[in-house]
């Protein structure tokens, strides 16, 4: 089935408003199995939105139209599908009705710019709207169904729920090729893309029905892994094949799918176990309290974190000895493991973690260059600390830093050691 999108609105061609609609749909499509061909945007101008909807319906088996549904006078898109399709507006007595109804309820008056809310093509199909006042209409052009939806987000998401998608699964069941697809998301940490690419590149020969496509969320990177198949069955059956193998290939670098936060998954090991854990952060600024933080439920194992920029207040929060940090300096091993051994005493806390670092662009020297994390990880059976150098600019450098410093507490848990 060929399925494009079109919005229409002024708005989306000057940079006022950027098109969240369009990703709403594309997801909710694929994960029916289908897959959007091409989105198109064009402003509140008769023949520009007359031109595309000739065009689109002449090739597309389904065409989704968002915007130009309102009250106003730029509010054009009824009026062009009429024209198009050839037949006159009709004022729509149910929609009407639903309008009379929604303004009453608010104490207000009908004005005639709302009344041209219900005028629909004639010949269209109308689903109310729930949530607003403007309807979904469908109209037939050729072997082409078209969708008119409002552009406010709100509106536009409910009614593709409620009236689109459930018409495409009606389209799509009517397929005699149809294609059946199946999909999954594999999260990954620890291993740079092209590390990535390259163990699972065998087994894309292999599994030839699965398409592999990889992205970068520095420092996760994701493996998608989608299957087409001639029905469902085969297409899962396909699915479970090559995820087997990739979550083989991949070990404990997985730590998630699609949904899954990392702070949270870690979250759910901790959990698992009755652990709790505190931290203390100096490079990291609390971003390593944030990660763990991301999902609801958070106090179930997380007690706090110590942010701890100045050496009198490592000191002061963390029994960090003065010596040490005269000795060695705050960047360094043997202060890693007082702060994180400082911040489990303090909290009385399974495991508590600490991160200190150079994260730049300035503060580096020869021995410790720009880069230079350590992560210390303090538990029931004593304390380790963990050299790193990253690199790349200063967010980078804080970000990988607060991944591995988990990273460290959970691949520990999985009992892999790090
Ligand atoms: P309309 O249905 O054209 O009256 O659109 C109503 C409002 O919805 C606009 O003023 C925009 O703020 C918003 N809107 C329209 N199209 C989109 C879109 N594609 N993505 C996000 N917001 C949109
Ligand atoms: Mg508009």
């Amino acid at each position: 089935m060929r399925i494009e999108v079109l919005c229409t609105g002024d708005e989306l061609l000057t940079g006022l408003t950027v098109d969240t609609n369009s990703p709403y749909f594309m997801a909710k499509l694929f994960a029916l199995g289908e897959q959007v061909r091409r989105t198109t945007v064009v402003g509140d101008v008769r023949e520009e939105i007359c031109d595309a909807l000739r065009t689109l319906s002449g090739r597309c088996d389904a065409v989704l139209v968002s915007g130009g549904l309102g009250p106003t006078a730029d509010d054009i898109t009824a009026a062009c599908a009429a024209e198009v399709a050839g037949v006159p507006l009709d004022e729509n007595a149910e929609v009407l009705q639903s309008l009379q109804a929604r303004f009453a309820k608010r104490g207000l008056l009908i004005t005639p710019n709302n009344k041209r809310q219900a005028l629909v093509p004639r010949g269209a199909e109308v689903v109310l709207n729930a949530v607003g006042a403007a309807p979904l209409f469908i109209l037939a052009l050729g072997r082409c169904t078209l969708f008119f939806v409002p552009g406010v987000p709100r509106e536009y998401k409910h009614l593709v729920d409620a009236g689109v998608l459930p018409r495409i699964e009606a389209l799509l069941a009517r397929e005699p090729n149809r294609v059946f697809r199946a999909s999954l998301l594999l999260r990954t940490v620890g291993l740079a893309e092209s590390h990535l690419d390259a163990r699972v590149a065998p087994l894309a020969r292999i599994h030839d029905q699965v398409i592999f496509g990889f992205r970068t969320q520095s420092p996760q990177n994701h493996l998608k892994l989608v299957a087409e198949g001639k029905s469902q069955k085969e297409a899962d059956a396909a699915l479970a094949a090559a995820e087997h193998a990739c979550r083989d290939v991949l070990g404990q670098h997985v730590f998630g799918e699609e949904g899954d936060s990392f702070g949270g998954t870690l979250g759910k090991l901790l959990v698992e176990r009755g652990h709790t854990v505190a931290l203390a952060e100096s490079c990291t600024g609390g971003r390593v309290a944030d990660l763990l933080c991301t999902d609801a439920g958070a106090s179930r194992f997380f007690l706090g974190s110590a942010v701890c920029y100045a050496n009198p207040l490592k000191e002061a929060w963390l029994d960090v000895k003065p010596q040490t940090l005269a000795r060695v300096g705050a960047v360094s091993e043997e202060v890693a493991r007082e702060m994180a051994e400082g911040a489990r005493a303090r909290a009385r806390s399974t495991w508590g973690l600490a991160v200190t670092g150079i994260a730049g662009p300035d503060g580096g020297t020869e021995e410790k260059p720009v880069g230079t994390v350590f992560c210390a990880i303090a538990g029931p059976e004593g304390t380790r600390v963990e050299k790193n150098r990253f690199h790349g600019e200063r967010g980078m450098i804080r970000e990988a830093s607060a991944y591995r410093l988990l990273d460290l507490l959970r691949l520990t848990l999985l009992g892999a050691g790090a």
